[in-house]
């Protein structure tokens, strides 16, 4: 899961982001309006994050521009600004949460993976696909009672291919979901994940193939087309 991570306080920015990434999210952060709309038709993002307060393009206009682009981006604002009438504000022009500061990191956390959710219609924590279970609270993958030793990062791959199950992934797609856009990436880094992800698979006794190599292309998690 990808977020865009919107705050102009940088010391506040370093924590979150932090500890987003420890929660096993590809975390990009933008520290004024202009680049958060950089950043947001550069990559593609399954949350953004937004303060209100921003230099240069205010965070309502962000908003505004972003719902203009894409109907379906999930927005949460993040603010200092705690009356009713901004929140109200925020939320009629299309941000889908509202979130005060100060905050609690579990809180916010909770509500990213609540629209992390509503993107893929999903109504429990729990991913199912060939009897493999994914766990998006704990951030674990079982393959029946056996809890698999994945990496942060092997872990990222497999819920985004098992969120999008029997879908093609491409390459390109599965590394923009899974690493920071600052970070340098060859196809051969995700072939090696994918490999050592297969691996693991296989030691938790796990006989069918659930992540099919789609040559040319990508990935897809699933059963076989
Ligand atoms: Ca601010």
């Amino acid at each position: 899961m990808k977020i865009l991570f919107v705050e102009d306080e940088q010391e506040l920015s370093d924590i979150v982001c932090t500890g987003l990434r420890k929660c096993n999210y590809s975390v990009d952060a933008a520290y004024n309006g202009e680049d958060a709309l950089e950043f947001y038709r550069t990559y593609d993002y399954d949350v953004i994050v937004l303060d209100l307060n921003l230099p240069i393009i205010d965070g309502l206009e962000v908003l505004r521009r972003i719902r203009q682009m894409d109907a379906k981006a999930k927005i949460l604002i993040l603010s200092a600004r705690s009356a009713v009438d901004d929140r109200v504000k925020g939320l009629d022009m299309g941000a889908n949460d509202y979130l005060t500061k100060p905050f609690d990191f579990l809180e916010l956390e909770a509500r990213i993976r609540t629209l992390c959710r509503i993107s893929y219609i999903q109504i429990a924590n729990i991913l199912e696909c060939n009897g493999l279970t994914v766990d998006m609270a704990a951030k674990s993958v079982s393959y029946g009672a056996i809890k698999l030793p994945l990496t942060k990062k092997e872990y990222a791959i497999l819920e985004y291919l098992i969120l999008h199950k029997n879908q093609v992934i491409g390459t390109r797609q599965l590394m923009e979901h899974a690493w920071d856009s600052e970070a340098d990436f060859f196809p051969d880094t995700v072939k090696y994940h994918i490999h050592s992800i297969k691996k693991k698979l296989a030691e938790a006794g796990c006989k069918k193939n659930i992540i099919h190599n789609v040559r040319g292309v990508g990935y897809m998690a699933g059963d076989e087309k």
